[in-house]
C-alpha cells in the first residue's frame, strides 16, 4: 500500500488527525453486506438536513431509525415475504409491540391522532395458542398502555368474529403455533378481519417465508423474531415487521386517524397523504422506533443477512430432522401424544398438506407419561438437546414450557394452549437424527420409561 500523502488541507494536530484522517469514502465494492457502524449520517447541506429531519425527504439521519446494513435487511425480508416494505427492530418482541402500538394504541382513538391518557386504546383479538412472551406483552405491558385483548382458539374462525368489539383493530396469530405446531386457517381469518375493518397481523417466525408467506393468504402485516430461523445459529437477536401492502387506512379514515388525520408530529400532513401505502411503517419507524428506541444493531443485521443466505437449505434440513424424530416419538411407550403437523392423525395435517408443501418447521411437542419427577429426570438427562429457551438454532433444544416460556400464563390461558406439566417442547436443530434419537432414548431410560423394544412388544400385543 502506498503511503497516503496528507492533503494540503489536512489538520496539523495529531488529536484532530487521529479522528479525521482517512475518512474519504472507500471505493471498494464488497460483495458481502458491510456492517455500517455509524450512529449518525452526514448531510451535504443544511437544506438536506432540514428536509430529512422534517421527513419530507428520505435519508439516514441517526441510526436509531435506520442505517444502510439494517435497510438492506429490511429490503431482503420484505422481498422474501412479498411485501412492500419492512422495519427491523432489536427483537421479535419489539416488532410485535411496535406494530400493535401503531395499529391499536390510543393515538388511533382521538380525531387529531394524538394520545390522551383518558382516551381508551384499541382492542386486539389474539390466538390463545401463542408464544408466551407475546402473551406477556399483551396481558401486561400493552394492557397497561390501554390496549385490551381477547384470547381465542386459532382453529375457530367463528370465535374470532364473535370476539370483535367496536374497538377491535387487530387480529394476531402465528402461522405455525409455538409449541404445538397449530396451523390456523389464515385465509379464513383474513376474510373475517377485512369484512369487519380489522387488520390481520401474522407472526411468521416458526415458518419463515421459505415455508409460508402469510401475505399470499391475506395477512396485512407479517412479524418475525429474526432471532430464530432467519439468523439460524442462535447468535443475534432481531425482529422485523413487514407490510404486505393490502391495508389501506385511507379507505376508512375515521377508523384510523393515526394515519389519515393531520397531526403536529408529522407537519400537519396526514401520513397516508405523504407516504401512501407506507403510512403504517412510517408511523412505526418515525414515531415508535424513534421514541422508544428498540433499534436493530448493524452487527446483528449483518449476522441475520448472512443467515438468510442459507435459509432454504437450513429450514429444509430442520424439517427433515424434526419429522424423523416425531415419527420415532410417536411409537415410544413413554410418550402419550406427539404434536407436529407431520404426524399422521394430527389435527393440522390437512392444512399442512394444502399450504405447507415444503414442511411445517422444527418445533414439536409431546406429552410425557409420568409425573413432574419423571419429566425432570428426562429433561436433566438430555445431553445433545440443550435445556434452553430458544428455537431456530443449529443445536437442538429442549424446553419445559410450563416452567419456562409459558410460566407467566394464567392457568386458563395455559389450559387453552394445552400446556401441561408433562408437555415437552423440542426445537429440533440440524444434527444427525440418529444421534438426537440416541440422546432421547437414554433420557427416556434415565427417567424409567421403557424403550423401543418394549414399544414393539406392546404394539404386537395390541395387534394380537
Ligand atoms: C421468540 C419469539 C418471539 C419473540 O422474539 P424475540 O426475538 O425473542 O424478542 C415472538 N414470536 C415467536 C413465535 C417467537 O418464537
Amino acid at each position: 500500500m502506498p503511503a497516503t500523502e496528507p492533503a494540503a488541507a489536512d489538520p496539523a494536530c495529531f488529536s484532530t488527525r487521529q479522528i479525521h484522517a482517512g475518512t474519504t469514502p472507500p471505493t471498494a465494492h464488497p460483495v458481502t453486506p458491510p456492517v455500517h457502524l455509524s450512529a449518525a449520517y452526514e448531510f451535504s447541506s443544511l437544506r438536506d438536513a432540514r428536509e430529512a429531519f422534517a421527513q419530507r425527504e428520505a435519508g439516514f439521519t441517526y441510526a436509531r431509525t435506520g442505517s444502510p446494513t439494517v435497510a438492506l435487511l429490511e429490503q431482503r425480508i420484505a422481498q422474501l415475504e412479498g411485501g412492500t416494505g419492512a422495519v427491523a427492530t432489536a427483537s421479535g418482541q419489539a416488532a410485535i409491540a411496535l406494530t400493535l402500538l401503531a395499529l391499536a394504541g390510543s393515538a388511533g382513538q382521538h380525531p387529531d391522532g394524538r394520545a390522551y391518557p383518558e382516551v381508551r386504546a384499541g382492542h386486539v383479538v389474539a390466538s390463545s395458542r401463542i408464544y408466551g412472551g407475546t402473551a406477556d406483552l399483551i396481558n401486561d405491558s400493552l394492557a397497561e398502555a390501554g390496549i385490551s385483548s381477547t384470547w381465542v382458539d386459532p382453529h375457530s374462525p367463528a370465535a374470532w368474529e364473535a370476539a370483535i368489539t367496536p374497538r377491535t383493530r387487530v387480529f394476531l396469530v402465528e402461522s405455525i403455533g409455538n409449541p404445538h405446531g397449530d396451523l390456523p386457517d389464515i385465509g379464513a381469518l383474513a376474510e373475517i378481519a377485512h369484512r369487519r375493518g380489522v387488520v390481520l397481523v401474522v407472526d411468521n417466525t416458526l415458518a419463515t417465508p421459505y415455508l409460508f408467506r402469510p401475505g399470499a393468504h391475506g395477512a396485512d402485516f407479517v412479524v418475525h423474531s429474526a432471532t430464530k430461523y432467519l439468523t439460524g445459529n442462535g447468535t443475534a437477536l432481531g425482529g422485523v415487521v413487514v407490510d404486505t401492502g393490502s391495508f389501506r387506512p385511507e379507505h376508512d379514515a375515521a377508523r384510523w386517524p393515526q394515519f389519515s388525520a393531520a397531526t403536529p408530529r408529522f407537519g400537519q400532513v396526514p401520513l397516508v397523504e405523504r407516504y401512501g401505502s407506507g403510512a403504517v411503517l412510517h408511523l412505526i419507524r418515525a414515531k415508535f422506533l424513534h421514541d422508544l428506541g428498540p433499534c436493530l444493531a448493524p452487527w446483528n443485521a449483518q449476522q441475520i443477512l448472512a443467515g438468510i443466505e442459507t435459509l432454504d437449505v437450513r429450514v429444509a434440513r430442520h424439517c427433515q430432522v424434526a419429522e424423523a424424530l416425531a415419527e420415532r416419538l410417536l411409537v415410544h411407550p413413554g410418550v402419550l401424544q406427539v404434536r407436529h403437523p407431520s404426524v399422521p392423525g394430527d389435527p393440522n395435517a390437512a392444512r399442512a398438506a394444502r399450504d405447507f408443501p415444503q414442511g411445517t418447521g422444527a418445533v414439536l411437542s409431546f406429552e410425557l407419561e409420568g409425573d413432574l419427577t419423571v419429566v425432570e429426570r428426562f429433561v436433566d438427562a438430555l445431553r445433545l438437546f440443550k435445556l434452553a429457551a430458544n428455537i431456530g438454532d443449529s443445536r437442538s433444544m429442549v424446553a419445559h414450557p410450563a416452567s419456562m416460556t409459558h410460566c407467566r400464563l394464567s392457568p386458563q390461558l395455559r389450559a387453552a394452549g394445552e400446556i401441561t406439566e408433562q408437555t415437552i417442547r423440542l426445537a429440533v436443530g440440524r444434527e444427525a437424527p440418529d444421534d438426537l434419537w440416541a440422546d432421547l432414548e437414554q433420557a427416556f431410560a434415565a427417567a424409567g420409561l421403557a424403550g423401543n423394544d418394549a414399544a414393539d412388544s406392546r404394539q404386537e400385543v395390541e395387534a394380537a
